[in-house]
């Protein structure tokens, strides 16, 4: 069975091709700067040459007709027909309290999607777009939502609602809801598969550290807490998003004349490890600064460390102890020196890092020593994949 797998933001499309017989990728690829100047699509055939497919793209669907002439194109296809696309699953952003687990998409989950979009209006709606270009181009091929949102649906109550008054949960949902589910699943899976241990007895902390990043405690296989809020801003210190903060630091900014839309800005784009480095949001480069001596991008991934570090220890409070942390992402997977930081502050744990290990990059393995209390992992995330195996097991359950 081969699935399509599909990201669609508001500008751009990813996707990925995989044949679900042998979970092998077939083939993946970008469409970037969709209704902007300068559209382009970079198609990734796997064993051929990339290809990039550079013309005016108007809408999604335009997108979606190039790729698909892509994926079945002689030299740098990968199908001979786009009827051997059996099923597309669609990586969708918030699920409120509407999905709880990934959905076969008919009338009725595009109609709550869309109530959801109030909650993520910079997601949601650009991941309806996708799917009804997809409808368009693919008409009659089964889809599948396989939501951010939906693993921490089995949060308990006492952690997932705000100390706000309680009709403001009741009027408006205003309460936790987490994201990177997706990740923090595949990577609890795989933790369990790594340690030969059922994940039905492992308590695990994840931490999914890239642009975005996010921390779940995931007891015996659910999520019972997790970093990231109502919104994706919450939490953590990130690239460019500022994470926990004072609230009443917004009213202040307001009394001095900041408008909504620049406090907004200010919060998502221009805080975290840019705004106290000063340098960028990239975290290569705030390391490299640091490594040079520059004072404030080390105060930069000091705080970051510092508030990975502090949620790990709220997380063994809230599972009363730890079998195993993992670490993924972009930074998560590759920074050797990002993971020793953080690591080098957890002894109460008895956690030991096998440094020839940790200083790896993106294998996936036990990074901890055989005599360490707390197992370390590093697992490269795939929630490509992860989306994909839910659109099997939903479309051939049908
Ligand atoms: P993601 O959002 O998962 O793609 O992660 C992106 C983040 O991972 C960026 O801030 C990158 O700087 C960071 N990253 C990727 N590779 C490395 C690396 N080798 N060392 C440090 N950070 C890295």
């Amino acid at each position: 069975m081969k699935v399509l797998v599909i990201n669609a933001g508001s500008s751009s499309l990813k996707y990925q091709l995989l044949d679900m017989d042998t979970e092998r990728l077939l083939a993946k690829g970008l469409a970037e700067r969709i209704g902007i100047e300068g559209s382009v699509v970079t198609h990734e055939p796997v064993g051929k040459d990339k290809v990039k497919f550079e013309r005016p793209m108007e809408t999604h669907k335009e997108a979606l007709d190039i790729i698909m002439r892509a994926l079945v194109n002689e030299q740098y296809g990968v199908i001979k027909s786009l009827n051997e696309i059996d099923a597309v699953g669609h990586r969708t952003v918030h699920g409120a309290e509407s999905f709880a687990s990934s959905v076969v998409i008919n009338d009725e989950v595009i109609e709550k999607m869309e109530e959801c979009s109030v909650l993520a209006p910079l997601h949601n709606p650009a991941n309806l777009i996708g799917i009804r270009a997809c409808q368009e181009v693919l008409p009659n091929v089964p889809m599948v939502g396989v939501f951010d949102t939906a693993f921490h649906q089995t949060m308990p109550k006492e952690a997932y609602i705000y100390p706000l008054p309680y009709e403001l949960y009741e009027k408006y949902r205003i309460r936790k809801y987490g994201f990177h589910g997706t990740s923090h699943r595949y990577v609890s899976l795989r933790a369990a598969e790594l340690l030969n241990q059922d994940l039905n007895q492992l308590k695990l902390i994840s931490c999914h550290l890239g642009n975005g990043a996010s921390i779940a405690a995931i007891r015996y296989g659910k999520s019972i807490d997790t970093s990231m809020g109502l919104t994706p801003l919450a939490g953590l210190a990130m690239g460019t998003r500022c994470g926990d903060i004072d609230p009443e630091i917004m009213i202040f900014l307001r009394q001095h004349g900041y408008t909504t839309e620049e406090l907004d800005h200010i919060m998502n784009k221009e805080s975290g490890i840019l705004g106290i480095s000063g340098i960028s949001s990239d975290f290569r480069d705030v390391e490299q600064a640091a490594d040079t001596g520059n004072k404030r991008a080390q105060l930069a991934l000091d705080v970051f460390h510092y508030r990975v570090r502090t949620t790990i220890g709220a997380y063994v409070a809230a599972m009363d102890g730890v079998d195993g942390i993992i670490f993924t992402a972009g930074l998560g997977e590759n920074s050797a020196s990002t993971r020793s930081a953080i690591c080098s502050g957890l002894t109460y744990l008895g956690i030991k890092l096998n440094a020839e290990k940790n200083s790896k990059r993106g294998e996936e393995m036990v990074i901890s020593t055989a005599d360490s209390a707390t197992n370390v992992m590093v697992i490269p995330t795939n929630e490509e994949l992860m989306i994909a195996r839910d659109t099997v097991e939903l479309v051939q359950g049908k």
